[in-house]
């Protein structure tokens, strides 16, 4: 056999857009061979990793997921926000090929080439502010927060770093430290990491309703007298928060801690891994109140599913860091980057930025039915693509995560996919690919308020 007839070890459906863009159940959930692989699974797997689906994915495209017993799920979930512009999409898949085929890995550090360049040189056009920049590419959403934080302190040579309530940066050993919620994330891993402060969000539902100012000056307060100005690096915030439940602060917020960043020397670095590309209907969550972040860190929807991540700010602030002080063997792997190069494309030439607002004008009204129908849900929020609904006791405030595993479960029970976040585990969130056909998307909405209607 010749070596270009070498053929994959096992058969490879094939995804993308062309695949029929449909809810279709044909077995069981989870079907015969989902049931098999979940008990190879269990033999093979550690038990500290988990997954929200008891079924196993054979082809992705649109806004479906097509498992491997032939049932094809309404996709509201993304992969958690990274295939905003659909799995195996067909830019994407057009540079990852060519580029596999032309060398998979040299390590950028030791032989560079032109796809690292050329993603840092989209990054650094695209993020928010007209300033010169540079970027550094890596692996992970986490992997990206902790370069920020080796950046803000060699830039700064200070070395406290200011995080928030409901805060998620990751789940290594400095973003554990930075990521406020125990439970899953940091239960009985510690030590942490040092030089960490936490303050206070603004959750406009659980704050009694503080503007934007007032919840800043509270923070502002409480870094002035607890850690001082002089000692602080940076400040890390997720414009909407992700995984702490799509907290958005109030208006007036974001710009008050830029202005406080600023007249300090203290660094503002957005973390816009959840929120950024497209998602939030701007490219970066960011450019909603005009706040132009000194660096900002972005993973999770910038390259159509490969593993890629990226810190991008002030050219001053990047270059600061001495030659050889930022890296690692696979950081801009060139695969990755081409991801990259195919995503950013088809961000830009399908306006998946207006697909996002879109998908808000779709989403939001019904949403706001399912609140006046249904005393659970406490508030609807989110913007562009990132949109949840927050369960709580009916008449209270108390957070209701029995009724948001009970939608949840439901919604999988009936081929739709959907996640959960939240603090107390009580937000149903919404993150659909950015490509996913409307009529789909009403579909799954039709399964969700059904969902809501079972709650008794
Ligand atoms: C997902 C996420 C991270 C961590 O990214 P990983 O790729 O999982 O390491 C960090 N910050 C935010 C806001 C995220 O949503």
């Amino acid at each position: 056999m010749a070596s270009t007839d070498i053929v994959p070890t096992t058969a490879h459906p094939v995804g993308g857009p062309s695949l029929p863009q449909e809810r279709r159940l044909v077995t069981a959930i989870p079907g015969p061979r989902s049931v098999e692989l979940a008990a190879r699974r269990a033999h093979a797997v550690s038990a500290g990793v988990s997954s929200t689906l008891p079924v196993y994915v054979a082809a992705g495209g649109g806004g479906v997921l097509v498992d491997v017993d032939g049932n094809s799920w309404i996709d509201l979930g993304s992969g958690i926000a990274v295939t905003s512009v659909g799995n195996a999409a067909e830019a994407v898949v057009a540079e990852v090929g060519a580029q596999v085929q032309a060398f998979t890995h040299t390590c950028f550090m030791v032989a560079p080439y032109e796809g690292y360049v050329a993603v840092a040189e989209h990054l650094n056009r695209l993020t928010p502010g007209q300033h010169e920049k540079r970027s550094a590419l890596f692996n992970s959403g986490a992997e990206a927060v902790e370069n920020a934080v080796k950046i803000a302190r060699a830039a700064t040579g200070r070395s406290a770093i200011v995080v928030f309530e409901h805060a998620y940066h990751g789940r290594t050993n400095l973003t554990m430290a930075l990521t406020a919620k125990n439970m899953p994330y940091k239960q009985s891993f510690g030590p942490f990491a040092g030089e960490v402060y936490r303050v206070g969000m603004s959750y406009p539902y659980r704050d009694g309703g503080r503007t934007g100012e007032q919840a800043a000056a509270e923070a502002i307060r409480r870094i002035h007298t607890e850690v001082g100005e002089s000692n602080v690096a940076a400040l890390l915030i997720e414009p909407i928060q992700g995984e702490g439940g799509f907290v958005v602060p109030a208006p007036g917020f974001l710009p008050a801690l830029a202005r406080y960043a600023h007249t300090h020397g203290i660094l503002l670095i957005a973390d816009e891994i959840q929120t950024g590309f497209a998602r939030t209907g701007d490219l970066f969550a960011c450019q909603h109140e005009g706040v132009v972040p000194d660096l900002i860190t972005t993973a999770k929807g910038i390259a159509g599913g490969l593993p890629l991540s990226a810190v991008t700010g002030r050219a001053e602030v990047m270059d600061a860091v001495h030659p050889g002080g930022l890296g690692g063997t696979y950081g801009g792997n060139p695969v990755a980057c081409a991801g990259a190069l195919g995503a950013i494309r088809t961000l830009e030439e399908q306006d998946l930025t207006g697909r996002a607002r879109r998908i808000e004008q779709v989403m939001l009204p019904r949403l706001q039915a399912l609140a006046e129908r249904h005393g659970v849900v406490g508030e609807v929020r989110g913007r562009g693509a990132m949109l949840a609904v927050e369960l709580v006791e009916p008449g209270t405030r108390e957070p209701n995560p029995a009724a948001t595993t009970a939608v949840a479960t439901a919604c999988h029970a009936e081929g739709v996919l959907v996640l959960t976040a939240g603090s107390y585990g009580n937000v149903l969130r919404f993150l659909p690919p950015l490509v996913i056909p409307e009529p789909l998307l009403l579909e799954g909405l039709d399964v969700l308020e059904k969902a809501f209607s079972q709650l008794g």
